[in-house]
């Protein structure tokens, strides 16, 4: 697997190029715009003229993805907050075109003080306009859907809800699935095994299809199995455990696919001095390919 982290795009998203270098990423995820803000600086020439230099000169660190703002949530049942939801989706989609990043992972939505089936059709609803709209302007960027913790009223935490997802949606060629190891694990699907994980990726595969799986994120879980809870720890700190890890790692299937981890970036080691944990999470996982 290209394995490494999700990197800071400060001063420019061409610096997290440098940054996954020094932490000793094969590959990296990053956010084109602030994650907690809906306003986006447009990008210039500049900006792209930057990313691509500095990709060049980092030719050994791809592919690159994109994670979408937190504050998207095109299952809200608000007319007002859907609009803003899918205009900021559509947004980061064509940010990563113009970068010519392959792909964009956002989080399906929750669907709040609605329903299931209205939150899935709300994302549905969205996701069809979205691969209308930008047939032309991001016609190589893979809008990937993360699976989710099933934290509150998040949606896309079951392989049935994703499966709705993409086949209400499509089916298109421009949708996959980012695979998020501890959300998965807190929605109840034990991986910590060969046993468990081979049962596990067979019933993704029967429901959804293993083929739609275009990246991974991987975060151990600080919350036991089917929790619900969305909580990152670092790699064979938490209830998955190392074995977890390389039972993907070792899985010839996922040879070319990027694993980002999106765990915190420094511990403070016991003389006080701060510990760098992507290249210490990427090391342990370097460990565990046979
Ligand atoms: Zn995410
Ligand atoms: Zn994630």
């Amino acid at each position: 697997m290209r394995i490494g982290a999700h990197m800071s795009a400060a001063g420019g998203v061409h610096n997290a190029f440098q940054r996954g270098k020094d932490a000793t990423c094969q590959s990296i995820l990053v956010f084109t715009k602030s994650n907690r803000q809906w306003k986006a600086k447009p990008l210039t020439a500049e900006d792209i003229a930057d990313f691509k230099q500095a990709e060049a000169e980092h030719a050994d660190i791809f592919p690159v993805a994109v994670h979408a703002s937190y504050l998207i949530n095109i299952g809200s049942p608000k007319p007002e907050l859907w609009e803003k939801s899918y205009q900021g989706l559509k947004v980061e989609v064509e940010r990563a075109a113009a970068f010519g990043i392959p792909y964009l992972v956002f989080h399906p939505g929750s669907y709040v003080k609605s329903d299931e089936a209205m939150g899935l059709e709300s994302i549905a609803r969205g996701l069809r306009r979205l691969l209308e709209e930008t047939a032309e302007s991001a016609p190589n960027t893979i809008i990937c859907l993360e699976t989710m913790a099933g934290q509150g009223t998040n949606l896309g935490s079951s392989f049935e809800q994703l499966a709705a997802l993409l086949e209400k949606a499509g089916p298109s060629d421009r949708l996959g699935i980012c695979f998020d190891t501890c959300h998965v694990f807190a929605a109840g699907y034990d991986i910590r095994t060969p046993e468990a994980y081979r049962e596990t990726m067979s019933e993704f595969d029967r429901i959804v299809g293993l083929d739609k799986i275009k990246c991974f994120h991987f975060n151990d879980s600080k919350f036991e199995l089917g929790q619900n809870k969305d909580r990152h720890a670092h790699i064979g700190d938490g209830y998955i455990g190392r074995e977890g890890f390389a039972n993907f790692l070792n899985d010839p299937r996922w040879e070319n696919h990027p694993a980002h981890l999106e765990t915190p970036k420094v511990e403070t080691a016991e003389d006080g001095s701060e510990i760098e944990m992507d290249q210490v999470n990427l090391a342990v996982l370097r460990e565990l390919i046979k």
